[in-house]
């Protein structure tokens, strides 16, 4: 279904007075794969059923997390029969795709919604495309015609609001080595990382990916050294060696294996198209090599060699997981291998922005960072760096929004005082500076303390990297003996 008739969709919605918003993903079938995808849960989303009662169609509406109850059903229209409408009667009376019903279809003539729907502010929908799909006020789907709120759901809620039960199972995500782990990356990636590893869900696997550092130049003594530190950042941050594999990218080999074999399935123009390519060739053009070219096949591998389902990365990477699902379904149909493909996990982490008021926080841009080790004083001094401006009041300058968005994300109670104070022009800088830069150090206090800890027990990290990388290479071995097969190899 083209982008059109959903935006026409939208339109008819808001002529009926609910306000909407299109969200586009990957191609996702199941509405478990959509809700991960946009980083939600079963509860978020509200399924529109078409059921044949009596002969007539109509369409139940209830959230993803739970069961219709034929009894009530059948007990509140006073019908005897109910059943759900066949594929051929679900075509015919909505004219969409089977799976893809929306929450209005005009052809039908009542419309139950269950009570439990308006639990959430917003929920999920679908729109009859399996490219889209439709979030909207809950409040507002008692503005379809014919429509009524009741309880029609079963008591005993039997689906599970996560993953459990489902297929999605192994996680894997990784951080470059290119330098110390800074507070985007702490509240961005890895706080992610810990939330999915504490719900006991998924095999979860955590990786410094050390070969990618060397796509971009880089210093052998610094690598050495940051990739150690980031190790110990993830166990001070929580992460648990018992629950996760925590490892070093070039401990498993069949990554890079993987990869050459992998590099047979994209063309050289395909890569060079990628948006994250340009930028790497803008950022350093004198390092254009087969290694950085090779940067998205390599990933593929990294995720692919655990066939892995869920990848927690920022938006950014998209892209790069779009080669990634390319390359497992090429791989598929030439070869019959079972690569699942792989799809985005948003955990709700935040973005945080570069101290210098441009872009986002990030380890390779000098003075944009706040370590995770930094002391009191020096996160002091650079939160005090950030370029604002001598008076206060009027428009806010990008170190003034940035100022504020670190507000937002540590002092978020006193905000509204700290922006009543700059409108007013009475708001001196380095007072709201200096809470911002306080309260940074609070969040970071927990994991400076824990990770003193652990960097007394140096065993205890060598012990953790060795036995991460010997379970990872029993996985990643099977994976590549069985391409090696299927590619002739072997
Ligand atoms: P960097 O730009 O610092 O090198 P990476 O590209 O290695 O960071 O990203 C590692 C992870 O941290 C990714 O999942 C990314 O989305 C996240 N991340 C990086 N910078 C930020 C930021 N400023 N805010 C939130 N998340 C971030």
């Amino acid at each position: 279904m083209d982008d059109n008739k959903i935006a026409e969709y939208g339109e008819k919605l808001k002529q009926l007075g609910i306000k909407n918003e299109v969200l586009k993903h990957p191609h996702l079938v199941k509405p478990i794969e959509v809700v991960t995808y946009l980083g939600q849960t079963l509860a978020d989303s509200a399924a529109t059923l078409l059921f044949i009662a009596d002969g007539q169609p109509i369409t139940l509406i209830r959230r993803d997390d739970v069961k219709i109850s034929f009894s009530k059903v059948k007990k509140l229209l006073g019908i005897k029969d109910l059943r759900i409408a066949s594929q051929e009667e679900f075509v015919k009376i909505t004219g969409l795709p089977v799976g893809a019903a929306r929450h209005y279809l005009p052809g039908v003539k009542q419309t139950i919604i269950d009570k439990k729907v308006f639990e959430k502010e917003y929920v999920l929908g679908g729109t009859g495309s399996f490219q889209h799909t439709i979030r909207l006020k809950s409040e507002d789907l008692k503005k379809l015609p014919n429509s009524s709120v009741t309880d029609i759901i079963e008591d005993d809620i039997a689906i599970s609001q996560g993953l459990s039960g489902n297929k999605i199972k192994r996680v894997f995500s990784g951080i470059r080595a290119t330098g110390r782990l800074h507070l985007g990356n702490y509240l961005g990636a890895v706080k992610g990382f810990l939330e999915l590893e504490k719900t006991g869900q998924y095999e979860t696997i955590y990786c410094v990916v050390d070969v990618h550092s060397i796509t971009t130049p880089y210093k052998p003594e610094a690598l050495r050294k940051n990739k150690r530190e980031i190790i110990i950042d993830y166990l001070a941050a929580g992460l648990d060696p018992q629950k996760s594999l925590i490892i070093y990218q070039s401990d498993i080999p069949q990554h890079t294996e993987l990869a050459f074999y992998f590099s047979t399935a994209e063309t050289v123009a395909r890569m060079q198209h990628l948006p994250t390519f340009k930028d790497k060739v803008k950022q350093y053009p004198h390092n254009v090599t087969m290694a950085l070219l090779n940067y998205p096949i390599l990933m593929a591998a990294d995720i692919l060699v655990y066939k892995t389902e869920l990848v927690p990365v920022g938006i950014d990477q998209e892209p790069h997981l779009e080669v990634t699902r390319e390359i497992a379904r090429k791989m598929n149909q030439e070869y019959g291998m079972n690569f699942p493909e792989p799809i985005r996990f948003a955990t709700k982490g935040s973005y945080v922005p570069s101290l210098s008021g441009e872009g986002k926080m990030s380890k390779t841009v000098e003075g944009s960072f706040i370590n995770l080790t930094d002391s009191a004083d020096v996160i002091r001094k650079k939160v005090r760096s950030v370029p604002t401006a001598t008076t206060s009041g009027g428009e806010m300058n990008p170190g003034v929004k940035t100022l504020f968005a670190f507000a937002d994300l540590f002092i978020s109670s006193e905000v509204e005082k700290y922006k009543k104070d700059f409108e007013n022009g009475t708001l001196q800088f380095v007072t709201l500076k200096d809470a911002i830069a306080d309260a940074v150090y609070k969040e970071l206090q927990p994991f400076q303390k824990k990770r003193e800890e652990i960097i007394k027990d140096q065993a205890y990290i060598d012990k953790v990297i060795k036995e991460g990388a010997e379970k990872a290479r029993s996985i990643a071995s099977q994976t590549v003996a069985e391409v090696k097969e299927k590619m002739g190899l072997s």
